[in-house]
């Protein structure tokens, strides 16, 4: 952005704690955002032209370079997010894990070499970069979703077309910046950021020359941008909402649940996809369960995150608004608030008070949405398949979460979850060298491991005549 932009070219970002502007970046037209492509096709011929060892340290260069300036990434995601120092410091570490990741990956592109069972041809199996990739992410990862996809795609020869989420874009645009400090040539990495998203995805998404894109958010914006891609049979990848169960046996270590829970909820304040949604909790641990996490959740120390707060706002005061209208209506189907923790004084409308809710019904509404904010809804259980039904009602099957202290146990109830991700004994998923995706209407494809790269590239086959 230059400094004789006026105003209404920008977009103003916000602190979601304080409601300052802490930037303003460029808002693109979509004449200038289809000017970018030009770019990106004369960035990928080249880049994907260099060596896979040359991509690889130039990874291995922007791994280095997010540890350097991870104390600036860090603050620059409480302002413009709103989540805990820790929270950010922890995304910081994860994203640019990716880095390292796909530097190791950039020199493993598998292939095969096969012969052919009638005999008399030889089947040889390459892989290819996809091409120039639209990546889409939304604000509740500013880096790490930027990185999940950026890191792929660059170690399998693409480049990239990034337009991050209005609310967060500068993490987005400042690793960017650290890309090319890393090497990355002009035109591979491109950002551009918008008060209408559709109208940029819109003119790229148009352009021959995109062919792969790549998007984190809601499963309704998914749908819709599935529908646009169809029109050009666009190679796509979506990541898209959860809704996870966290399943409490009686047999589970009820200490570790409890820790397990305030991991799986309380992260990110309850903004993660992956984030438990609803707590079963069989009906003979469930007054030690809640007990023990309501302690935890009432000591919660909520506040500006620039202050050393555990639990910041919500992204929005609309996104709060929600919430507490999902809260209300549980209430009124019989939901008890079992333990709270305060707000400060002087809190906005974008904070909400951490909160435990017992006693919700099964068909709750509360259950049913992704609540993407502080807030545990628990509901006893007795019968192990009923439960399993429940926790496999949504559409969405991201993430799921088992506590049930044998292990044996543990795996049983998770083989028969509909989850792409199942957390076992354990109130985390998320791992760079790990399939992060979802099942049914979570999503389509994975990204991190070996199968992240695998999102970025096409198959090809040679077929030789070997007679
Ligand atoms: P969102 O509203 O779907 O937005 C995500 C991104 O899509 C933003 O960059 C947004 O831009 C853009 N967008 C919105 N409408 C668009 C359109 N018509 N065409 C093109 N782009 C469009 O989601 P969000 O509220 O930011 O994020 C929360 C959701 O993301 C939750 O459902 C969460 O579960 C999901 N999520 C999923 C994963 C996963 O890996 N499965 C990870 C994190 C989050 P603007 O910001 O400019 O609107």
């Amino acid at each position: 952005m230059t400094t004789e932009q006026t105003q209404n070219d920008t977009l103003a970002v916000l602190n979601p704690a304080t409601g300052e502007t802490v930037g303003r970046v460029h808002d693109h037209s979509g004449e200038e955002a289809a000017a970018l492509v030009d770019a990106a096709q004369a960035g990928f011929e080249a880049w994907r032209a260099t060596t896979p060892r040359h991509r690889s340290e130039v990874l291995t260069a922007a791994f280095l370079g997010m540890r350097a300036h991870a104390d600036r990434l860090r603050d620059l995601i409480v302002a413009e997010n709103g989540k805990s120092q820790a929270d950010a410091a922890a995304e910081v570490s994860y994203a640019s894990e990716f880095f390292r990741w796909y530097a190791e990956e950039a020199v493993r592109t598998p292939g095969d070499y096969t012969e052919a069972p009638a005999g008399g041809v030889r089947n040889v199996i390459t892989r290819h970069p996809v091409g120039v990739a639209v990546l889409i992410t939304p604000w509740n990862f500013p880096a790490a979703m930027a990185t999940r996809k950026i890191g792929p795609a660059l170690a399998a020869g693409c480049s990239v077309l990034l337009k991050p989420a209005s609310e967060t874009p500068l993490t987005a645009f400042a690793i960017a910046e650290i890309l090319t400090e890393a090497g990355v040539p002009e035109g591979v990495v491109q950002v551009a950021a918008s008060r209408s998203a559709s109208t940029v995805v819109s003119a790229w998404l148009a352009d021959d020359r995109v062919r792969k894109l790549s998007f984190t958010g809601s499963t309704g914006v998914g749908r819709r941008l599935l529908a646009q891609c169809a029109e050009r049979v666009v190679n796509t990848s979506m990541e898209l909402g959860g809704n996870a169960p966290f399943i409490v046996t009686a047999g589970a270590d009820i200490d570790a649940a409890v820790e397990g829970a305030m991991l799986a909820k309380f992260r990110n304040g309850g903004q993660a996809c992956t984030a438990a949604n609803r707590f079963y909790v069989h009906q003979d641990v469930l007054g030690e369960f809640t007990e023990k996490f309501g302690a935890k959740i009432a000591a919660l120390r909520v506040g500006d995150p620039a202050q050393g707060a555990d639990i910041g706002p919500v992204i929005t005061e609309k996104a709060a608004g929600e919430i507490r209208g999902l809260v209300q209506r549980a209430q009124e189907r019989g939901a008890v608030i079992a333990a709270r923790a305060e707000l400060p004084a002087d809190a906005t409308a974008a904070f909400l008070a951490p909160t435990l809710l017992t006693g919700v019904p099964t068909d709750a509404e509360i259950l049913s949405q992704e609540i993407f904010g502080p807030i545990a809804p628990v509901v006893a259980w007795t019968d192990l398949d009923a439960m399993i039904d429940l926790a496999n009602a949504p559409e969405v099957g991201l993430s799921a979460y088992v506590y049930a202290g044998k292990l044996q146990t543990a795996m049983k109830i998770a083989e028969r979850l509909e989850a792409g991700m199942v957390g076992v004994n354990r109130g985390i998923v998320s791992d760079p060298s790990a399939p992060f995706g979802g099942v049914k209407q979570a999503g389509i494809g994975r990204e991190g491991g070996a199968f992240g790269m695998e999102e970025f590239t096409e198959v090809q086959y040679l077929s030789v005549d070997w007679s």
